[in-house]
């Protein structure tokens, strides 16, 4: 069976990489980048180099770009609306889900199929489909193209909303920072005593495992707007937290991260909510 013409938009490090997935994938693929010579590579492996954006947009139905913003992504699409007429657009740059849901509007003014994307993983991971790959907007339109865009990834649809994607992206990279925040100054903590990292780490990432257990049940019940403390009550939290404190006083570890999280307890148990779950702590964050 032929595969389908892409063309891939930005050769910066992601863009070289979802370029090679193609090609890898066996897909006819054109490419394009501001500076030219980062094609080459690509080029040796079978790309077509395209020597303007209207040439590589009117190689292909199936248009990926991936550059460094969406104002870089609007100054290399808009002279060239007209040629992207009745072709997808997928657009796989990291912005905000305002500047999404702008560039959907733009697209569908000029007749051009949009989806939103936000890229899981970093450049390498790119082509397994153990990573996700979320889009947004277009409906019906990663449904036609899924099998040229799981070559990237395992896609994930977020719906008609062009803006979720971008949304979910910045939501996961906070979880991100949390996560890595949490786990670092837990590993200062075990170092102290003469654990390596990488004993520690492993029990952390089975740890993971049952946290996400967790965060499944709390979900229902922030859903719910009911906080039932049948588990663990933020009164044993804020019990808990000062054994962490207390450990890493005594080893001499940075104590700001475990400090802002018993903050925001405390405030919820002197509100009366001491006998909740953890999930009334969503509480905290909403204005
Ligand atoms: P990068 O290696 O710095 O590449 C940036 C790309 O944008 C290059 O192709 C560059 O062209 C192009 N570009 C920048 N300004 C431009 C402009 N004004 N006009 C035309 N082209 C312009 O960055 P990257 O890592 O590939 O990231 C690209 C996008 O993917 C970003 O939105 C990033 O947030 C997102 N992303 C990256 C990762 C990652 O791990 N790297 C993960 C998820 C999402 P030149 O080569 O001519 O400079």
């Amino acid at each position: 069976m032929s595969k389908q013409n892409v063309t891939v938009i930005g050769l910066g490090r992601m863009g070289a990489a979802l370029a090679a997935a193609f090609l890898d994938a066996g897909h006819p693929t054109t490419v394009f980048n501001r500076t030219p010579d980062k094609a080459e590579p690509l080029v040796a492996r079978g790309a077509r180099p395209a020597a303007t954006v209207a040439e590589a947009v009117a190689a292909s139905e199936l248009v990926v770009v991936c550059v460094l913003d969406y104002a870089a992504v609007r100054s290399l699409l808009a002279p060239v609306a007209d040629t992207l007429r009745g072709r997808v657009l997928v657009n796989l740059t990291s912005g905000s889900p305002e500047q999404a849901r702008a560039e959907a509007e733009w697209a569908a003014g000029h007749g051009i199929g949009y989806l939103d994307g936000g890229i899981m993983t970093t450049p390498p991971g790119i082509g397994d489909s153990a990573n996700m790959i979320l889009y947004a907007g277009g409906a019906g339109l990663l449904d036609t193209h899924r099998p040229a865009l799981a070559v990237l990834g395992d896609p994930v649809d977020l719906g008609a909303d062009a803006g979720l994607a971008s949304l979910y992206d910045a939501g996961l990279l906070g979880l991100m920072w949390s996560v890595f925040g949490g786990w670092l100054h837990a590993t200062a903590l075990t170092e102290a005593d003469g654990v390596p990292a990488r004993d520690f780490t492993a029990i952390a990432v089975r740890s993971l495992r049952t946290m996400g257990w967790f965060m499944t049940t709390y979900a229902e019940q922030i859903d719910a707007g009911e906080y039932p403390g049948d588990d663990a009550t933020l009164d044993v939290h804020v019990a808990s937290i000062a054994h962490l404190l207390h450990a890493g006083e005594a080893r001499g570890v940075d104590g700001r991260l475990p400090e802002l999280h018993l903050a925001l307890m405390r405030e919820a148990v002197a509100a009366g909510h001491g006998g909740d779950s953890y999930a009334r702590m969503i509480e905290a964050f909403r204005k």
